[in-house]
């Protein structure tokens, strides 16, 4: 027997009672018969009461969309308590009730149920946005003790939408938004088709109303057309299949209205030509007679194109399981068919919820259901995530995205989300695949990582140990999942760095005042005063910067004399350039200086070097000096990238040989200047024929560097201009 829709009273009179305990049992019963009616009357009193009063903005007595939401949840097949939780769901968030009475009157399992559905009431939110987010989050959290939170959450959520238009139009388009957004693909995830597609519908609905009516008509019109084209589909099938022996359901149905939508709105398909309108659904008794019944059909009929896939073999990620093929039926149109066993079939359409139904009474499921693969993963990435609006974009694109398949070199499949890359099918794979990614090949050819991969694709991922993760992977990937395993290696990787840093900065400034190094007791101690977590944290401040190394000393030994003065030049150097604009490693909270040797600017290419006791220090890619020290440590050579704002500049020196003339030296910074540059200093030296100038410079990348030299040659009498790359601030 085929789920029905609904059983529903059919009361036309709106005035005759629908809504009372009465009716809810008999309606209950019709679907299960396992309940435990005393509880679900106990429990549809108890809401009655505490909701009395209250109406639903239709008008109706609150008592109604308990009810309802009940119901819906019947018609899942679900059990005794998640029907009293559904009854008693809005309890605790609307009526003077509280939770505890709850959990004295129907125990913890049902309070539980309750809780995870009632919105977080005592913190303030500064925005609804962050509320909601937060109550997602709170939401999935009980769902992972406690599936049936979310079916109970799906249920209500039904109801409210099926009860939409009582509300007004700017509500209605937000919550139908949500539904879209966040309910129906969750539905998805979970495997309930049946809630997805009337989520889906309904959302259309209430977003694009005019669509809606329109899409209504237009498939209200051809539904003569259509019901004799599906007879005629249906009739020979089902003789060819008992002809063979087998034992099948078929039927055609229309899609649904949304799924119309998308493929006019989204692939621009004219409403006539939508060959899969209609799907005709094969349910047999098992496996075998999935494959006998296809082959029966390509015998029948060609096979069109290529929209073969066997799910049966491959399930989806969320747990689906048929077989679909298109074929080339009557009057040449195309069918698309789906193949599937009665258990495949009940658990397409309740998905999660169908679990429940062969393990009634104890909540086991099966780890290695994809339901609850997908949803472990889904809570171990929100962990890391600190702001809750990103919370929500991951879920977003977790949920949104259309599945891929994809190979591995010994044939495994993968699904990936639509636009995953190689280096999300390497995290796919196993987190230290990913972390050592280093190249891939598609179908034995070498790829970028970036390339997004389509289905059918054989991917070979080679790793290197010496490979590390970078800022810009988060960029190559399209998972949650990857993009969070990278980032908590990043930020790992960053506070080692910091720590190393931080330790070393510490050892040269207490070696500089001749300080043996204190034992850990008095580090610890320090930590405390400076307000730090640990030593670890303490150093690892002071080498990302955020903490001075001086309030360390001054706690281990409290000292009058001043510390040594830079240079004059050197602290020009330091406060023009400041301690901003450079990304180490992608970080851009670590300590770190300018080389003096050859002040990089913007545009050239640069590269840091680990110094000890000062930080980072930062040379240009091709400065001698960096590639003297690099070759003798490669090990402190670390990655660096600019970030400089509009507004930031650097110094550089500029050497200029010219003709010794009077005015000379005016006329140079006079077209410094109107390049709109600062001279922080200059110097000329007179030879005898020609003189030697030195300019200090600020300029805010290279172009802007290379438009000052230009308009310094062009002066009347410079010989030469060139960067100085030697100069030096002293150490
Ligand atoms: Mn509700």
């Amino acid at each position: 027997m085929l789920p029905k829709r609904c059983i529903r009273m059919q009361s036309e009179d709106k005035t005759e009672v629908r809504y009372n305990l009465a009716q809810f049992i008999i309606q209950v019963e019709a679907l299960n018969a396992n309940v435990d009616v005393s509880i679900l009357r106990r429990a549809y009193e108890f809401s009655d009461k505490a909701h009395f009063g209250q109406k639903r903005v239709s008008g109706e007595p609150y008592i109604e969309h308990c009810h309802e939401v009940a119901l819906i949840l019947a018609e899942l097949h679900m059990d005794t308590t998640t029907l009293t939780a559904a009854l008693l769901h809005d309890v605790v968030e609307d009526t003077e009730h509280t939770l505890e009475e709850i959990r004295d009157l129907f125990g913890d399992e049902i309070a539980d149920l309750v809780d995870g559905v009632t919105k977080i009431g005592a913190v303030k939110f500064t925005s609804l946005e962050e509320q909601q987010v937060e109550y997602f989050r709170k939401m999935l959290l009980s769902m992972a003790r406690d599936f049936r939170v979310i079916l109970i959450k799906l249920a209500d959520r039904m109801h409210n939408m099926r009860t939409l238009e009582h509300l007004p139009p700017v509500k209605r388009k937000r919550i139908a938004q949500e539904t879209r957004d966040v309910y129906a693909p969750l539905a998805h995830r979970l495997g309930i088709y049946k809630a997805k597609v009337e989520l889906e519908d309904l959302s259309l609905k209430h977003l694009h109303p005019d669509v809606y009516m329109e899409l209504v008509k237009a498939v209200k019109e051809k539904r003569e057309e259509r019901e004799a084209y599906i007879q005629e589909v249906v009739q020979p099938i089902k003789e060819a299949l008992s002809r063979d022996g087998i034992e099948a359901t078929v039927y055609g149905r229309a899609k649904h209205l949304d799924s119309i939508y998308h493929k006019i709105v989204k692939r621009g398909v004219p409403f006539d030509e939508i060959y899969d309108l209609l799907a005709i659904r094969v349910i047999v008794d098992n496996k075998r007679s999935c494959y006998h019944a296809l082959g029966i059909l390509h015998d029948m009929w060609k096979p069109w194109g290529d929209r073969f896939h066997d799910y049966v073999a491959n399930p989806k990620p969320n747990g689906y399981q048929s077989l679909h093929t298109t074929l080339l039926g009557p009057h040449n149109k195309t069918v698309e068919i789906q193949i599937r066993t009665r258990e495949m079939h009940h658990r397409a359409e309740n998905g999660i919820a169908a679990h429940w139904l062969y393990k009634e009474g104890r909540q086991i499921m099966n780890k290695d259901d994809r339901q609850m693969i997908w949803l472990r993963g889904l809570l171990e990435w929100q962990k890391d995530l600190e702001n809750p609006s990103e919370f929500m974009d991951y879920l977003k694109m977790d949920l949104y995205s259309e599945d891929i398949f994809v190979y591995t070199p010994r044939g495994e499949l993968v699904h990936l989300p639509k636009g995953g890359t190689p280096l999300d099918f390497a995290f796919q794979i196993h987190t230290e695949v990913g972390l050592h990614c280093a190249g891939a090949k598609i179908d034995g050819r070498l790829q970028p990582l970036s390339r997004p991969l389509t289905s059918g694709d054989q991917v070979e991922i080679i790793t290197n140990p010496n490979q590390r993760p970078s800022h810009d992977w988060l960029k190559l990937v399209h998972t949650a999942t990857a993009r969070n395993r990278i980032r908590r290696w990043l930020k790992q990787a960053g506070f080692d760095q910091s720590l190393k840093l931080g330790m070393e900065i510490l050892e040269r400034s207490l070696k500089e005042k001749r300080v043996a190094m204190p034992g850990g007791a008095i580090l610890q101690e320090c930590a405390e005063k400076l307000d730090q977590k640990s030593v670890h944290t303490m150093l690892a401040a002071v080498g990302s910067g955020t903490l001075a190394v001086r309030n360390i000393i001054n706690l281990i030994q409290p000292v009058t004399e001043k510390t040594p003065q830079p240079g004059i030049v050197g602290r020009v150097i330091d406060r023009i350039r400041g301690s901003k604009g450079i990304l180490v490693q992608g970080m851009d909270n670590m300590m770190f200086r300018f080389a003096g040797c050859c002040q990089p600017v913007p545009g050239e290419d640069i590269v840091g070097f680990i110094t000890r006791g000062r930080g980072v220090t930062i040379h240009h890619a091709s400065c001698k000096v960096a590639i003297d020290m690099i070759n003798r440590s490669p090990e402190r050579k670390i990655a660096a990238s600019w970030d400089a704002g509009p507004n930031q500049s650097f110094v550089v020196q500029l050497e200029v040989v010219v003709e010794d003339r009077k005015g000379m030296l005016r006329d140079i910074t006079q077209a410094i200047a109107d390049s709109n540059t600062n001279v922080r200093g200059a110097e000329v030296f007179a030879g005898d024929t020609s003189a030697n100038g030195k300019f200090l410079i600020e300029v805010s990348n290279l172009s802007h560097l290379n438009r000052i030299i230009e308009k310094v040659r062009r002066v009347k009498g410079v010989i030469e201009v060139h960067r100085s790359r030697r100069y030096d601030p002293g150490q």
